[in-house]
């Protein structure tokens, strides 16, 4: 039995979805206007972590994850005092329009989810592409009297929602100070200051602006996830993940204008994930304290160390990332891919591990228990093939590839002739004494015989090309 900590209820409960075995998915995506960070990376993980879990357990699942590509300010990116959205800056900056931008990061972000081995969503909607359907939610919320128009600007009006807070527990009255830190600006139009903008007027040197019935304009954030999600699951669904900085105000709004405009409840589980932190502080690009997938493999990481490493923390909790960690998570990886090589070809599996196994990933998500299963039954009595069985069973949920390492590190074994390992230990010998450039003609050597040699913190790496 599956079990989740739903941040709506505030407890441990047990899922059941809507129409089994299929199960529907919502993941707030990426803002693509610059590189997406690991901190995003580990939330990101969390949502794979569970919707492998899903499938582990047999569902079906339909899986949205959105994608950014209108800019939206928040009070920490403001510039200089005067509101420019991101994407508009950065295009500036680098003298590309906006959509150059955010095609040029939503492909990076793609590639980096695919080196972290997560699994591809059914679906990336893009905001800009659904303008029409955020109008469509607007004008019904206008016509039940739960929104109002100043000018050119649409808001929410919260205090006709009267389950506002449901979600972060906040209460009106709290509610002011908590969007003072949030917002770029109080704004000064509103009729009540917890009220949130649902289509806001463009200024008069805004490039990326759209027709409404209120004029030229943009959409709010929060407005755009209503409107992907609803249309792409339907009015209620079954689960939405996110970071926990996302609770409030950015999912409390996601309810208050789906549940205002639909009547109906908008989602049954809510799932937040804890911060990545560095040195004790949240990552987060307007600290400029972020890391990337690319920063870490120029620095001799494998992406799916990170993948690791994010296993060793429970989703919930903070996890403060320090090199030293992820250099030990790598080794741990290494190792286990050295022990899963020597496998031999899997049958009947170790059911006792398996159930362990299940009941830990099952008990909301908990990967440092999994994992530590999967340790113990690798250095465990059981033959080879049994824990081959068991391991890339696992595997399906822990996604660290390792039949596809396995096959690697056999090829790499049974191809490299004796010839071959004396030319390597030869170069090794060589960039130990620091005669370089001999080493690097002898890489050239074995290159064009048809290797190529790759030096990790662990050793040399050989693959066939
Ligand atoms: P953003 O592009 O800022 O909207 O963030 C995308 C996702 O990453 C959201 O679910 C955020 O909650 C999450 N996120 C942002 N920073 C961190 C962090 N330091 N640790 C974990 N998750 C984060
Ligand atoms: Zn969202």
């Amino acid at each position: 039995m599956l079990k989740l900590y739903n941040t709506l209820t505030r407890k441990i409960e047990e899922f059941k979805p809507l129409n089994p075995p299929v199960v529907t998915m919502y993941t707030c995506g990426p803002t693509v206007y610059r590189h997406i960070h690991i901190g995003n990376f580990r939330t990101y993980l969390m949502a794979d972590f569970l919707r492998r879990t899903l499938e582990y357990n047999a569902y079906k699942v339909t899986h949205i994850k959105n994608v950014t590509d209108v800019g939206h300010m928040r009070t920490s990116e403001l510039h200089q005092g005067k509101n420019i959205d991101p994407v508009l800056e950065e295009a500036l900056k680098e003298g590309k329009t906006p959509k150059e931008i955010t095609s040029y990061y939503t492909k990076l972000f793609l590639e980096d989810e695919e080196k972290l081995n997560i699994k591809k969503a059914n679906k990336y909607p893009k905001a800009t592409e659904h303008i029409k359907e955020m109008i469509e939610i607007i004008k019904i919320l206008l016509d039940k009297g739960l929104a109002y128009r100043t000018g050119g600007t649409v808001y929410f009006d919260v205090s006709k929602f009267k389950d506002y807070g449901q979600l972060s527990g906040n209460t009106l009255d709290k509610m002011d100070m908590l969007l003072k830190a949030v917002r770029i600006s109080v704004e000064t139009d509103k009729k009540d200051s917890p009220d949130f903008a649902l289509w806001k007027e463009a200024e008069e040197d805004r490039m990326m602006k759209w027709e409404s019935p209120w004029g030229e304009g943009f959409p709010g954030w929060h407005i755009e996830c209503s409107a992907m999600s609803i249309k792409y699951l339907g009015d209620t669904f079954d689960i939405h993940t996110g970071g926990e900085d996302l609770i409030f105000p950015h999912h409390e709004d996601e309810i208050a204008q789906s549940e205002g405009a639909s009547g109906k409840k908008f989602v049954n589980y809510w799932l937040h994930g804890g911060y990545l932190l560095i040195d004790g502080k949240k990552m987060s690009r307007s600290k400029g304290n972020v890391y990337t997938i690319s920063d870490l493999q120029k620095k001799g990481f494998d992406p799916l160390a990170f993948r690791y490493l994010t296993m060793l923390t429970h989703y919930k909790q903070e996890m403060n990332f320090t090199w030293d960690a992820l250099e030990a998570a790598q080794i741990a990886y290494k190792r286990l891919v050295e022990e899963v090589a020597e496998f031999k070809n899997p049958k009947i599996g170790c059911a006792e591990y398996e159930e362990k196994f299940l009941e830990a990933v099952n008990d909301n998500l908990n990967m440092p228990k999994a994992l530590a299963v999967m340790w113990d039954l690798v250095k465990s009595d059981y033959p080879d093939s049994a824990k081959a069985e068991s391991i890339f069973k696992m595997d399906q949920v822990l996604g660290l590839d390792l039949e596809k390492a396995r096959e690697k590190k056999k090829n790499i074994k049974v191809v490299v002739s004796d010839a071959i390992k004396k030319l390597i230990g030869e170069r090794e010998r060589l960039r130990k004494m620091g005669s370089f450039t001999k080493a690097d003609h002898l890489r050239n050597k074995i290159k064009k015989l048809g290797y190529r040699l790759k030096d990790t913190k662990e050793g040399v790496e050989i693959e066939k090309i």
